[in-house]
């Protein structure tokens, strides 16, 4: 827990999200900025910083599973969707808490931007 890290104080409960599923070791709310008709985030209860720092696999597995899980709740696996992370400040990061973010319902550009 880092008191100064948004996504950690979502996982504590003392910031509000609309959270949309969760398994031991990840959880999944809805972005609060949607680029897309179904913007799901995934982060891990732990506070990672972002991929680069990742070293558990266990951990990285439950986050992908839980991405999973949601498109499928959310509808999106006919039509497919996208997961992808942003790592630093060339990688688009601005949450310094490791996130997959789970984007579907329309059709994605490649490459991005
Ligand atoms: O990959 P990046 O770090 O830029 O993504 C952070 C995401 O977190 C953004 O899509 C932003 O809309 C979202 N966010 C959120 N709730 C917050 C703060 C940021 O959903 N309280």
């Amino acid at each position: 827990m880092n008191e100064s890290c948004i996504f950690c104080r979502i996982v504590a409960g003392s910031t509000p999200a609309t959270i949309v599923a969760h398994n031991e070791q990840a959880l999944a709310f809805r972005d609060l900025h949607p680029k897309a008709p179904v913007h799901v985030l995934v982060i891990p209860r732990r506070h990672v910083t972002s991929l680069a720092e990742a070293t558990d696999a266990a951990e990285l597995g439950a986050m992908m599973v839980l991405a999973a899980d949601v498109a499928s709740a959310e509808g999106l696996v006919a039509g497919g969707y996208r997961v992808v992370t942003n790592i630093g400040a060339d990688g688009g990061q601005t949450v310094p808490h490791l996130h997959l973010h789970v984007l579907g319902g329309r059709s994605m550009a490649w490459p991005p931007g």
